[in-house]
């Protein structure tokens, strides 16, 4: 094993018990899942037996203390087994980040409790009129009492059907505009045990299958206001500083797929003979290979230097962007490329590098496209 992010002894431990239960629950069963949209339910529910989805949790809340760094290593090698595995447990993060950022003390136990015990979390931000612009959402959120009624209609959530906890965004004073006018709110429930949530359209998606994604919908959901997050009014900041963090380990599942289809075109490359001689011993194959590895190499390194800087309290925002935009566009290219050096084969269903391909195509898409990456790159250095 190659310790490329200097991993504490306790996360390389970790790393080993990833590669066998990969091996053994999630290689194989992820390719045949893929072609049923999202039936690994059950490799979900052992992988959180054996603690993969609570890397982040802090050893004063019950977690085993890894640093963000471990984590990241970790999710690149599970993303490597299927990112759609990879994108379920790492969307807890982007769920638990709010709580994190700005929860109290008490919000912070039930959520890191919910995920000891096997759960994971549903970032509900995105609407039908409120993508990119993350700012235009009509979701309401009214208080009454000691309690805040939300109503709303959230789509493209992952983990929306199979999350134990969700932090959901509306507006509480939508008069003061996004900036001013968002609260982020913790539901520490499944979405059947809460009067009027509910699951509308399932997604059924080109590429990671193997993680659900649907509509998650509000009609007069009553929510505590001690479940309020931070301040009312924060929750726009709360989100933005949420998916700053979210994007590191976004490119980092970007980086897995970028791995694995260089894994397979390399040893693909090596054994298919054409012409008396392996594809291999083309230079132009060789050049290929060397700018899929290139292209890997940079997107990892981006995504190492936006952690550190992230462990030590610096500014990471454009880091992180850049770290999730060029994993993005790598893993793109790198899997069109795999699917060029398999040929014909590469096109088939029953060959893993076009999953690869239609599984990196999102990561230009979500967590803030990659225009959206280029445009905080660009403004940031204008500055
Ligand atoms: C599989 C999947 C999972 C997701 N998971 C979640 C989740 O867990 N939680 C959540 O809240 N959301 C989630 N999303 C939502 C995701 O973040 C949005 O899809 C994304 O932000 C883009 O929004 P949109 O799809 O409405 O595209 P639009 O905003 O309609 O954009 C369409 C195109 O226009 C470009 N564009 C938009 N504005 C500009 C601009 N100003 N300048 C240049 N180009 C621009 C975009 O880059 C894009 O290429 C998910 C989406 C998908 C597909």
């Amino acid at each position: 094993m190659a310790n490329e992010f200097n991993m504490s002894e306790k996360a390389q431990e970790i790393y080993k018990q990833i590669e066998e239960f990969c091996e053994k629950e999630v290689k194989q069963q992820a390719m045949e899942a893929d072609a049923k949209e999202g039936d690994i339910l059950d490799i979900i529910e052992k992988a959180s037996k054996l603690g993969f989805n609570a890397l982040d949790v802090p050893k004063e809340f019950g977690g085993i203390g890894l640093s963000k760094m471990d984590s990241v290593a970790l999710l690149e090698k599970m993303s490597w087994y299927d990112a759609g595995f990879g994108i379920t447990i790492s969307a807890n993060g982007l769920a638990s980040g709010p709580v994190v950022i700005g929860g109290n003390d008490e919000q912070k136990k039930k959520m890191y409790d919910i995920i000891l015990n096997g759960g994971i979390g549903a970032f509900c931000l995105t609407e039908r009129n409120a993508g990119c612009d993350a700012s235009a959402g009509e979701s309401r959120a009214v208080r009454d009492g000691d309690d805040y009624i939300i109503n709303g209609k959230k789509c493209f959530i992952t983990n929306g059907p199979i999350a134990s906890y969700y932090v959901v965004f509306a507006m509480t004073a939508p008069e003061k505009g996004a900036g001013k006018g968002y609260t982020a709110f913790l539901i520490d429930k499944k979405v059947d045990e809460v009067e009027g949530m509910s699951i509308g359209l399932v997604e059924d998606k080109m590429g990671i299958r193997n993680s659900q994604v649907s509509e998650v919908l509000f009609d007069n959901v009553r929510v505590p206001a001690s479940m309020r997050i931070g301040e009312e009014g924060q929750g726009f900041k709360l989100a933005m500083m949420t998916l700053d963090i979210a994007r590191i380990t976004c490119g980092i599942t970007a980086v897995g797929i970028c791995q694995r289809a260089l894994d397979e075109a390399v040893e693909y490359a090596k054994n298919r003979v054409q012409f008396g001689t392996a594809l291999a011993n083309n230079e132009v194959i060789q050049f290929k290979i060397a700018d899929m590895q290139m292209h890997t190499a940079a997107a990892r390194e981006l995504c190492k230097h936006a952690t550190e800087l992230y462990m030590k309290h610096l500014p990471f925002s454009s880091e992180a962007a850049m770290a999730k935009c060029v994993a993005g566009d790598a893993a793109a290219y790198v899997t069109s490329e795999a699917v060029q050096i398999f040929g014909g084969y590469g096109f088939m269903h029953n060959y893993p590098v076009e999953k690869l391909m239609r599984d990196s195509k999102i990561f230009q898409i979500f967590e803030g496209s990659n225009e959206i990456q280029r445009l905080v790159i660009g403004r940031n250095a204008l500055r």
